[in-house]
Formats: C-alpha cells, structure tokens, sequence
C-alpha cells in the first residue's frame, strides 16, 4: 500500500479498496519501522491522524468525494498547527505549540487530508541540505551517507523512502525544488502569492513560497490544489483564480517552445548532470516541443544579491524571538538585555546566527544602500531577463542543481560552497516565478532533477509539461533499495 501515490490512493478509496484508517495506520507502522533510518520527522501526530483518517471515511461513506479526502500526508515544521509543536527545526522554537493552524495546514485539512506529523528540516529553512536542524540531520534514502537536499529535506526523504506519498514543503531560494531533484521526487514552487503564506514561520517574507512535494506531477496537482488560492490574511497573497490543475495534465506538448538559458550549462555544472538535462530535452522535443536557446545574462549576480536579501529579512523576521513572549527562555537572566543575548544565543544555531548578523550588517546606516538597495535593484534586472525571455518562450528548461546530493558533513566547514549550489534555483524565487523540478536520471547512483521555470501563474504549464515527461519516462518511477 505504501507505493500507491497519491492519485491512486484517492481511487483506491472511492473504489473501497482499503479505507484511510487502514492506509494511515500502515504507513505510521511503516514510519516507526524506517524512520530510524532517515530522521524525516520531528513530530508524529498518531492520534489526530487516525482521528482524521476516521473522520475522512465517515465523510466518504456519507458519499463526499475528493482527491485529498482520506490522503495521508505530512506538514514540513515551520508550518503552525493548533496544539501541535512547530520547531523551524530549531532550539528556540523546541517548546512552541502553535496556537492556531496555517491557512495551508487548515485548507488540506478542510479537504480531508489526513497528516501524519510534521517533517525535518533546516532550522529556520535556511540551508540546502538539512544538516542544521537541531533534531539531526536527514538522511537520504537512495544513500544514506549522503544529505536529501533542504531545507525541506524531511518532507522530500519521507516522501522518496514511501513513508507516505506527498509532503508540503517552502521554497524560499530552492527548498522544494532541490531536495525534490536529491531524492527523485518532484516538487512544485508556485508563484509568489499563489498560496497563503499565514501561519508559516517567516523566512525571508518576500521569497518564501509553499508548494507541493510528491512523486508525480499529477500528485503534485492534487496537492497544490488544496493548497493554493487567495487569502485575505496574507497581504501579499493574489486573488487569482486557481484553475483545475489535474483537468489540464493532458494537453499536446505540439509547439511548445521551451527556452535553454546558456547560463545554466556554464561552468560548475556536473557534465553527468549535462548529459541527463540534454536527454530530458530529447525526450520533450520527440513529444513536440521546440528548443530555442536564450540567455539569462545577470543569472550571475543572483546568489550574492540573494545572499543579501533573504538574510535582511531573516534578521528583521527573527527579531520576534526574543525569550519574552514564546520559544526558548534562558536561565536566571541577570536583566532584559541578558535576556535578549542569552536566549538568542543558546535559541539559536550558527547558520541562523550566521544569517542574523550577514543581513543586520546588509540592513544597517551606511551599508543599507551599498548593499540591500544594490540587491534589490540586482533583483530586478533579473526578472526582467525573465520576462524578455517569456516573450519568446513558453517554458525554461535547466539543471535543478549543479551536483548530485552531497555527503553529510562534506561542505560544513564552507558554507559559501553550500550556497553555491542554488544557482539555478534562486533566480525563480527573486522574481517571483513558478518552478518545478521532476527526475531526470541518475549520476552514481544519486537522482539528479531537470528544473522548468514559467511565467506568472502558469503553475497548470509546468504541471502539464511534466505529466507528459512522466507518461513517457519511468525515473519517478524508481525507488530507492531498502525502502
Ligand atoms: N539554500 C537556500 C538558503 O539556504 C534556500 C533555502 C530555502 O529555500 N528555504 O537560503
């Protein structure tokens, strides 16, 4: 029961094959067996989920149907949950018990979806291989030696390890769509403003973005699905129609004109990895597809003007965890400012630390322009490359990452190398764009994903162009031994 995705599970119930409580309670047997493994989760919710799996089938029997109706699926930790513990993966928030749930959480709920805990990550959401999360690191299932991409590495190596079929994620520089190409999965980032982003612990505000993580397109339509569409209490949400993304899966590849940045084939990719990506763009030539290639030419002024920007606002996000009013609270405080110090330091791993003082520095008298006004204006040039080139383009297709998953504990001692690994992905999230990473084959062993970029709102483009990869390749289709 465990390999069934999510499009089949939702068959399977209407069809009384099984019901959710029988397909929930397999899959936590399946998390307590495996978990060890992998440290995918932080928190397991059992008796809601089986209290929701019940309540599910009570609402099927009662002849309500649904994609998500009965679905198990699983929260990455940064989002709230009413009386559940919502860490960020993070010291400071160890003892945080959320007093209301997120739009997403409330919405896939509403919908019936079933979760079963709240998944591992990097603290905070900052990094790209989830190794800074105070609950361990993740490892990967197809190599446990080595990371599952982050941050939302928990969500992606539950999903890839068929502990259960699909997982919200965040993507603020390349969160889903990394860990998604590490693991062979795919993961979707919407366009900034197409999910609510209420009830999810800030990052950087204006990149972070929700989207789904599962094994195929078409479950990832299901799931963004539930998720996706205007909230009001997110100011930086947009009211825009969501369109049926699954009744759109099927449309003709014939003409598509899918453009090849230059930017993306240039030094620092794995030639392995190359190879894979060019025969990805065979496989959508021969379903019709037209190639063009284009040029993204300020590509290389993303990673330093993300490095500005998503510390500035993570320094000012982070200034509400102060040991007053929730989180972590150090011992016998001398006064408020030791306190202030104490709590934050002890709440607090080095990468946060790290970002904190990188973006207090980028935000402060003197620097401001010289570096946060210089990486916005970085910012906007490249959305303008982005939209000269969907002139032209319906879709940009490139590597997700430059290398395969790395081994754990490989770039501790140089962050910057970590950095270095969201080239392709950070340039979607400056300008606000949808992205999608899906399979593409596999380098030693360890899965590699082909990344396409769309414009605006177009999350049901990307969403068809990979359900008609996936109709005609089986790389989603493998899974890792021993899981
Ligand atoms: N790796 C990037 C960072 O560390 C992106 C993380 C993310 O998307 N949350 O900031």
């Amino acid at each position: 029961m465990h390999q069934l995705t999510l499009a089949e599970i939702a068959r399977g119930l209407a069809d009384k094959k099984f019901s959710s409580e029988e397909l929930t309670k397999t899959l936590l047997a399946r998390i307590a067996q495996l978990d060890p493994q992998l440290n995918s989760f932080i928190t397991l919710t059992e008796d809601l989920a089986l209290e929701q799996a019940r309540a599910a089938d009570a609402r099927r029997a009662n002849g309500e149907t649904g994609a998500l109706l009965g679905a198990p699926i699983a929260h990455k930790d940064l989002f709230c949950t009413l009386g559940v513990r919502t860490s960020c993966a993070s010291k400071m928030l160890d003892n945080f018990k959320a007093p209301y749930d997120a739009t997403v959480v409330a919405k896939l709920a509403a919908a019936g979806a079933v979760s079963l805990g709240k998944t591992n990550m990097d603290e905070f959401a900052m990094g790209s291989a989830n190794e800074s999360s105070y609950y361990g690191a993740v490892k990967n299932p197809w190599n446990l030696e080595h990371v599952p991409g982050g941050s939302s590495g928990g969500s992606a190596a539950a999903v890839a390890a068929r502990l259960l079929p699909a997982a919200t994620g965040t993507d603020t520089g390349g969160s889903i769509r990394q860990p998604a190409a590490l693991t062979n999965l795919t993961g979707l980032k919407p366009t900034y403003g197409r999910v609510s982003r209420w009830g999810m612990i800030a990052y950087a505000s204006s990149l972070d973005q929700a989207g789904p993580l599962a094994r195929t397109a078409e479950d990832c339509a299901i799931l963004l699905q539930g998720m996706a569409g205007f909230d009001p209490q997110d100011s930086t949400s947009i009211d825009e129609p969501v369109p049926d993304f699954s009744a759109n899966l099927n449309g003709s590849l014939q003409g598509l004109r899918i453009g090849v940045p230059a930017e993306f084939f240039s030094e620092g990719l794995d030639a392995r990895i190359a190879e894979l990506i060019h025969n990805s763009i065979k496989e959508l030539e021969k379903l019709g597809a037209v190639i063009k290639p284009i040029s993204l030419p300020n590509m290389q002024h993303a990673i330093p003007a993300y490095y500005v920007i998503a510390p500035a606002e993570a320094s000012s996000n982070l200034s509400r965890f102060d040991g007053v009013r929730f989180g972590h609270r150090c011992e016998n405080p001398k006064d408020l400012t030791d306190l202030y110090k104490r709590s934050r330091a002890e709440g607090f791993g080095p990468e946060v630390q790290r970002r904190i003082l990188v973006g207090a520095y980028a935000l402060s008298a003197g620097y401001y322009d010289a570096y946060y006004l210089q990486a916005q204006k970085i910012r906007r040039l490249i959305k303008n490359d982005f939209m000269i080139a969907f002139n032209e383009v319906d879709i940009i297709l490139g590597p997700t990452t430059p290398n395969p998953a790395w081994k754990i504990g490989a770039k501790n001692s140089d962050p910057v190398s970590a950095y270095l690994e969201d080239v392709y992905t950070i340039t979607a999230n400056l300008a606000g764009l949808p992205g999608l990473s899906m399979p593409a084959g596999f380098v030693d062993g360890l899965p590699v994903g082909v990344q396409l970029l769309a414009p605006y709102f177009q999350e049901g483009r990307l969403l068809n162009v990979a359900h008609q990869y996936q109709l005609h390749t089986d790389w989603h289709t493998r899974s890792p031994a021993g899981f």
